[in-house]
């Protein structure tokens, strides 16, 4: 018996080939073939008598009986057929177009010549072209009839269209689709029963809106039902949210923070500077919380370089000092490494424990004993990691505060399951992407915010140029001749600009030997070994390296202030907020900083000439991050924001904003008036949360069931 988990395979027709060209379009199980949704429709429901095809402006539908086909080859290998369609009131000309090899063997319209027999009616869908002399309907879609008053599968109504690729047609898809809809769409779990009604948006069960968003009466029927399917989904993810957060707002927490000055006042002495007021502030707002009876949940919202780290470390303190332990969880290893030595230096001499964990520190079997023991024990104080640290295994005394720094790198449910290491955390979010309202709200649910907007004084704004190779060179030569140290850093490009690792291995050869052959060079790059990247940054802070030549990978949190200066090759291939990012990692003193950026590629890009564009006038990453969103769209944003965030399939987190809070405030009833979903009522959405939350990768999920 199929089911909805079934792999595509299991269909008849579907072998390991097609399969895997589905795969390509993300439908691997028969569910994901249900609810494969039409990237957008055409309407049909208008058939024109022919008389007036001509006059239409773009494109249009007709109907008649096929006339006459001609068939015509030019030098060039542009092969034309044009075919006679008749109705009661005229006739018109529809155009297939081919190119091929010259004088090939082949038939090339075979196919379309078998089935446009002369008497055999045809629908045609196809754009109008108004040449001198020459009028005729280029063909977009075609359905062929028997008989005049036979009923046509995709004419006469609005038809859906989906996203194709090379070897999945737009035909083949339908009829697959059609195929599952008929057998499976009854098995499609509905929660609408657990949905009171809504004046803005119309009831359905989730195969009502399945059945409709595939085969809609009209445009806004089409849309309703979209609407009614994403409020289930957004409902279902909001449960999860409430059910694995249990409310998390309304718990008194266990934890007690006694405000101790002593540690903070040695951290403050080993620290070069003096907080900035926006530090202070943030420091008092993240104070407040933590004192409070109920658990802090706030994100730091800060630009790149405004000083989040040191914020964090005075929250982690506060917690140490009140004899609870901290964790920290970064996206990458290079970073937890960083955040360890900073933290390390920082707190030298203050007696604080920590322990760095990543997969490459646990792998070794002495040194993960160690942390292990040690952080049940206590006797390790705060533990720095990737997401490693969200494992199982992992286990804390006494956990209390739980940092997640670079938020924007998470998936919402690393985060969710960071949470499941203690009961009523207190947690801070940081993160240099300023992310609108409403997607916190999504991402954080109900979540107190805090902004740096002050940079540490003497903080000069970096100066950005759009410089030729030679150029960028030359300028970056008299920095190094002044002491400081700078990055070139390359994208690494796969397949069609052969800009592999590879190749960024050998122009960094090239440069060292040429341009840069009086400096000490190093590359850097994700595939190094992970105390290899170790090595190589601690030489750079200790300026026993003068250039680093790196791929994109040094976006993310290295704080090396003497580095003034960065190189961006092929800076039409970054993105706006990577751009910034990546721009972050120099003016980190206050020495002047610059940044060159060089375009490779001849080609004129529009969107990349902007990008640089904003980039070259623009220091303030929140107008950075609002231009961003408005070129590439919120889903961009979204998709960086969050992997690992489940995916909707019908839902818009930026247009549904109405449905969202719809959504949330049910969710929030249900599991009010039943936290552990255990009533029978809710069953389905329990099995829908365990499944939508609960498999892919192991670390991410949050395991409610
Ligand atoms: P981000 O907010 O991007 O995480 P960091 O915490 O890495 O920024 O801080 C950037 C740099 O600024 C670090 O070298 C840090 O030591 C320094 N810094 C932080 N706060 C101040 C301050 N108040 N005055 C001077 N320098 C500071
Ligand atoms: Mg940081």
């Amino acid at each position: 018996m199929l089911n909805l988990e079934s792999r595509l395979q299991c269909l008849k027709g579907v072998g390991h080939k097609r399969a895997q060209a589905f795969a390509k379009l993300g439908i691997k199980t028969i569910e994901d073939v249900l609810t494969f949704f039409p990237s957008q429709y055409q309407d049909r429901t208008k058939i024109i008598p022919i008389k007036n095809a001509y006059k239409e402006q773009q494109s249009c539908c007709i109907f008649g009986k096929v006339g006459k086909v001609y068939e015509r080859i030019f030098t060039n290998g542009l092969y034309i057929l044009d075919v006679e369609i008749f109705d009661s009131t005229s006739m018109a000309y529809i155009r297939f177009f081919r190119k091929r090899k010259i004088y090939s063997s082949f038939d090339i319209f075979a196919s379309i010549k078998r089935v446009f027999k002369t008497g055999v009616f045809a629908y045609v869908y196809g754009e109008v072209k108004i040449r001198y002399n020459d009028n005729f309907i280029l063909v977009n879609d075609y359905e062929i009839v028997e008989k005049e008053s036979d009923i046509p599968l995709f004419f006469n109504k609005i038809v859906p269209i989906y996203p194709t690729t090379r070897k999945i047609s737009q035909a083949y898809i339908r009829a697959c689709i059609n195929s599952v809809l008929r057998s499976h769409l009854h098995d499609y779990p509905d929660v609408s029963g657990l949905l009171p009604t809504c004046n803005y948006i119309l009831k359905m069960s989730a195969s009502t809106a399945l059945k409709k968003i595939h085969y809609p009466d009209s445009l806004k029927d089409a849309e309703s039902a979209r609407r009614a399917f994403a409020l289930q989904e957004f409902f279902v993810m909001e449960a999860a949210f409430y059910l694995s957060q249990n409310n998390l707002k309304k718990s008194r927490k266990k934890q007690k923070y006694l405000l101790k000055p002593n540690l903070l006042e040695r951290l403050e002495q080993n620290l070069k500077f003096k907080f900035t007021s926006d530090q202070q502030r943030a420091i008092r707002d993240i104070f407040t919380d933590m004192q409070s009876e109920y658990p802090m949940n706030r994100i730091l919202i800060g630009d790149v370089g405004c000083g989040k780290t040191v914020v964090a470390l005075s929250a982690t303190l506060l917690a140490i000092e009140s004899g609870y332990q901290a964790m920290i969880i970064v996206p990458t290893e290079i970073l937890a490494e960083q955040h360890y030595c900073t933290m390390l230096s920082l707190l030298s001499g203050i007696g604080v424990k920590i322990a760095l964990l990543t997969s490459s520190s646990l792998r070794k079997i002495d040194q993960r004993k160690m942390i292990l023991a040690g952080l049940e024990s206590n006797d390790i104080q705060v533990a720095i990691g990737t997401h490693a640290l969200i494992e199982d295994r992992i286990k804390f005394a006494s956990l209390s505060l739980i940092v997640i720094d670079e938020q924007h790198r998470f998936g919402v449910m690393q985060k969710s399951a960071a949470l499941k290491k203690v009961s009523y955390p207190d947690i801070l979010v940081m993160s240099a992407t300023p992310i609108p309202r409403a997607l916190s709200m999504i991402i954080h649910g109900e979540i107190d915010v805090t902004t740096i907007k002050q940079l540490p004084p003497g903080r000069l704004p970096v100066i950005t140029h759009v410089l030729d190779e030679r150029n960028a060179y030359q300028k970056t030569i008299e920095e190094l001749k002044n002491g400081s140290q700078a990055y070139i850093v390359y994208p690494l490009i796969d397949g069609y600009d052969k800009l592999d690792l590879k190749s960024v291995v050998r122009e960094s050869k090239i440069l060292s030997q040429t341009w840069f052959r009086n400096f000490r060079v190093e590359l850097f790059h994700g595939r190094l070994e992970s105390s290899e990247k170790n090595k190589v940054l601690i030489k750079f802070k200790s300026k026993e390296i003068d250039v680093l030549i790196s791929t994109a990978i040094i976006e993310v949190g290295i704080d090396i202030p003497n580095a003034t200066v960065m190189i961006i090759q092929h800076a039409e291939r970054f993105g706006l907020s990577q751009l910034h990012q990546l721009r972050g990692r120099i003016g980190r003193s206050d020495k002047q900083s610059y940044l060159y950026l060089v375009r490779k590629s001849e080609a004129k890009s529009g969107s990349a000439d902007e990008r640089i564009k904003i980039i070259e006038s623009i220091n303030d990453g929140f107008k950075i991050a609002e231009a961003d969103l408005k070129m590439r769209g919120p889903g961009v944003l979204m998709s960086t924001i969050q992997h690992g965030f489940s995916k909707f399939k019908a839902g818009d987190i930026v247009k549904d904003l109405d449905i969202i809070k719809y959504a949330k405030n049910c969710a929030k009833e249900v599991i009010d008036d039943d936290p552990t979903l255990s009533k029978e009522k809710n069953f389905i959405l329990k099995k829908l949360i365990s499944k939508r939350f609960s498999y892919g990768d192991e670390r991410d999920f949050i395991n409610v069931c």
